[in-house]
């Protein structure tokens, strides 16, 4: 469908750096071109020292909103004037709502990790899971996740300098929500296999396996995996990671990172229009990207 643009149309836009290689411009102008918005959604390259200005001209442009990517979603929060319950346990926004010069901080990545279990009908409510990873996209997911209602999330990551910052950022998420949460060293095997054995999922929220380095896998024993269990990994690129493929060949139910994508720009879009995203149309249209 073709987008006519006017004196009308509204201005979406995503501000990151780099910005400029990625898929959010294509999702969210199918989107308004599908739903009859007049609107346009373009990629920004913003300097971490012009973010300040760069949000404010959501106001002075009188935006829709943003998505913001790395290295902003953090650095915005006190750019903002008010916080979703999410986004103030995460503490890192990647979208930003404009209603009449009043900026909205969300942070749906989490929402879109949720929805992307959902659309493999997997179901993590009341469950244990496993996260490996405890940055950006793992601290979203672990919210959303303790917020929706998961019993138990054992979270395990390298012992580094950031290891005592992550434990008492969990313990603070695991207080306000009464999801049980906790902190291991990725590096202890029987730790990591204990809680592999009682969890229905594992979540890979770290960048290993990521092009170029394609054959490494956050999960050195493999026999870990099993067919009762499903595998999510938060890496699109390549599509099918190391993990992924040892996950496959265990029997496991398997998703890439591609659906949280996905429904992350659907929350955002949502937010900003009251419109759904045509999913299907969109998932169709980057899975060829
Ligand atoms: P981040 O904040 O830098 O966190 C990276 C995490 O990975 C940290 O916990 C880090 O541990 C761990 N890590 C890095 N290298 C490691 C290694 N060699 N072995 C073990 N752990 C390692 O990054 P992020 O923003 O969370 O992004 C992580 C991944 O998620 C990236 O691949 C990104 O593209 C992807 N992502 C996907 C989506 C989506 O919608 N699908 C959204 C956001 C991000 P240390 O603390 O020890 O460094």
């Amino acid at each position: 469908m073709e987008q006519m643009f006017s004196g009308h149309t509204r201005l979406a836009a995503l501000f990151a750096k780099p910005a400029r290689h990625s898929i959010s411009p294509a999702m969210h102008n199918l989107s308004f071109s599908e739903n009859n918005i007049d609107a346009v959604y373009l990629a920004f390259d913003v300097e971490p020292e012009n973010l300040a200005t760069s949000i404010e001209s959501i106001r002075t442009l009188d935006m829709l909103g943003v998505n913001l990517s790395m290295p902003h979603k953090m650095a915005a929060v006190p750019l903002v004037d008010a916080l979703s319950p999410a986004a103030a346990l995460i503490g890192a926004i990647n979208t930003i709502v404009n209603d009449n010069g009043h900026l909205t901080g969300h942070n749906t990545d989490g929402i879109g990790f949720m929805k992307a279990l959902e659309a493999i009908d997997v179901s993590i409510i009341g469950e244990t899971i496993t996260v490996i990873g405890a940055g950006g996209a793992a601290t979203a997911i672990i919210s959303q996740a303790a917020l929706d209602g998961v019993k138990e999330i054992q979270v395990f990551n390298r012992k580094d300098a950031f290891y005592p910052v992550i434990e008492v950022k969990l313990q603070e998420i695991a207080q306000q929500t009464g999801c049980n949460i906790t902190l291991q060293d990725l590096a202890d095997d029987s730790a990591l296999a204990d809680a592999l054995n009682k969890s229905q999922l594992l979540v890979n929220a770290t960048g290993v396996g990521m092009k170029p380095n394609e054959s490494e896998s956050p999960l050195k024993d493999t026999s870990l995996l099993r067919a009762s269990m499903a595998v999510y990994d938060v890496i699109y690129n390549p599509r099918e990671t190391q993990l992924l493929r040892d996950a496959k060949a265990a029997g496991a139910k398997t998703a890439n990172g591609l659906s949280m994508l996905l429904y992350q720009g659907a929350a955002a879009f949502e937010l900003w229009t009251g419109k759904e995203m045509p999913v299907k149309k969109v998932q169709a249209l980057i899975e060829t990207l």
